[in-house]
């Protein structure tokens, strides 16, 4: 098999050494360092400007020639050694071509407001602080020690992944827009009041009240068929971890945004707060659906953890539609939707039936095209017998 397929099209895991996952990293990081010299060129197309405002220039300097160091050095390494060639050369030559660009002393572009943007700045830095927080997280305590980082479908999650990040913006302007367009209907009374709560007091409300959103169209995407032909795409992983959790219909992506921020931005809940609220989102999405052992005793019953997500996740019959809170567990005790089980972790992910076809592009079309199972049990790649939705 060529070096390209080997890392870019199989759908198994990665054996690790023969050089693969140095070769991957190295050529990962190279690529990144093309974008991140871009993003310096362009900052007005290429970087998102919340968080444009908040770069240290210096540190991201350097944080680009670490990784073009990094990526160099292994590429030469494998080259030396003589694996991986083509895919340590097209690294070395990515390096090459950031160096060229500029290179960690590239000239910052100039920055006309408002211009339309796509965030490479936000997938770049996100899936390199995101890649090292949590498979550090996930080799610290892992669920599953024998899943291997490179499991199977990782390539299509992180396409997910990149094409998440690029539509954020997108995502955030239309919310900004429907909430524009609703703003009468603000209460300056509700307002004045949330003001002036203490910080802490007003995080946990924006929790609540997004939850709440979160839990009922979350019960919704699975409880009304058409929905659930989106939502089934999220469920489609049959393994957990960090980068599964980006597996999702664009459909469901955007449109859960903007339910769930709505009602906060017409509440009027201050700046800081929301800014808290998004980071803290960011994280916990992220690793609830990690390969970690993470338990929290009887605040389990409070909040939701990697645990109650990945029953939500499990297609054992006592996980079947239940645990549909993103933040609190206790909306699922409250409503009478969480999952009881005679152990501690599910034993399978994915959705019953496995009919949601393989690979980024099949899955966006999915919910308008309809089932593929048929020719996903062709290609023999399927877990289990052909069901229906739910059995
Ligand atoms: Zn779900
Ligand atoms: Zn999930």
């Amino acid at each position: 098999m060529s070096d390209e397929a080997d890392l870019l099209a199989g759908h198994g895991p990665i054996e690790t050494g023969r050089g693969l996952v140095s070769s991957a990293v190295s050529f990962s990081l190279a690529l990144l360092s093309v974008l991140g010299v871009l993003a310096f060129r362009f900052p007005a197309w290429l970087s998102t400007p919340e968080l444009r405002a908040r770069y240290d220039v210096t540190t991201l300097r350097y944080v680009l020639f670490a990784a073009m160091v990094i990526a160099g050095a292994l590429a030469i390494r494998n080259l030396l050694l003589g694996r991986y060639r083509k895919l340590a050369t097209a690294a070395f030559g990515w390096v090459v071509l950031a160096q060229v660009l500029g290179g960690p002393a590239v000239k910052v572009g100039d920055l006309p407001e408002h211009s339309p943007y796509i965030g490479l700045d936000f997938f770049v830095l996100d899936l390199l602080g995101s890649s090292l927080i949590f498979i550090f997280i996930e080799k610290l305590r892992p669920l599953r020690k024998e899943q291997p980082i490179f499991r199977p479908e990782w390539q299509t999650d992180l396409v997910h992944f990149l094409v998440n990040h690029l539509v954020v913006g997108l995502t955030l302007l239309l919310t900004n827009r429907v909430v524009h367009s609703l703003g009468w209907f603000g209460n300056e009374s509700v307002r004045a009041r949330l003001v002036t709560l203490p910080f802490l007091v007003s995080l946990f409300l924006v929790f609540l009240c997004a939850d709440l959103v979160q839990y009922w169209a979350h019960r919704a995407y699975h409880e009304v068929s058409w929905l659930w032909r989106f939502h089934a795409v999220h469920h489609s992983a049959r393994d957990m971890d960090w980068l599964a959790g980006s597996r999702q219909s664009l459909f469901e992506l955007i449109g859960t945004r903007i339910a769930v921020m709505t009602p906060i931005f017409l509440l009027g809940f201050p700046r800081e707060v929301i800014d808290a609220y998004i980071i803290m989102v960011g994280f916990q999405a992220v690793f609830d659906h990690a390969n970690v052992s993470a338990g929290l005793g009887p605040l389990k019953y409070v909040f939701v953890t990697p645990n109650f997500h990945h029953w939500h996740h499990s297609r054992d019959t006592e996980a079947i539609d239940k645990n549909y809170a993103a933040h609190f567990a206790f909306l699922d005790y409250l409503f009478g939707t969480a999952a009881k089980a005679d152990r501690p972790w599910p034993d399978r992910y994915g959705v019953v039936g496995d009919y949601v076809p393989r690979g980024f592009v099949k899955q966006q079309l999915f919910p308008f095209l309809g089932s593929t199972a048929d020719q996903e049990a062709q290609q023999g790649d399927h877990h289990t017998a052909a069901g229906k939705k739910k059995e």
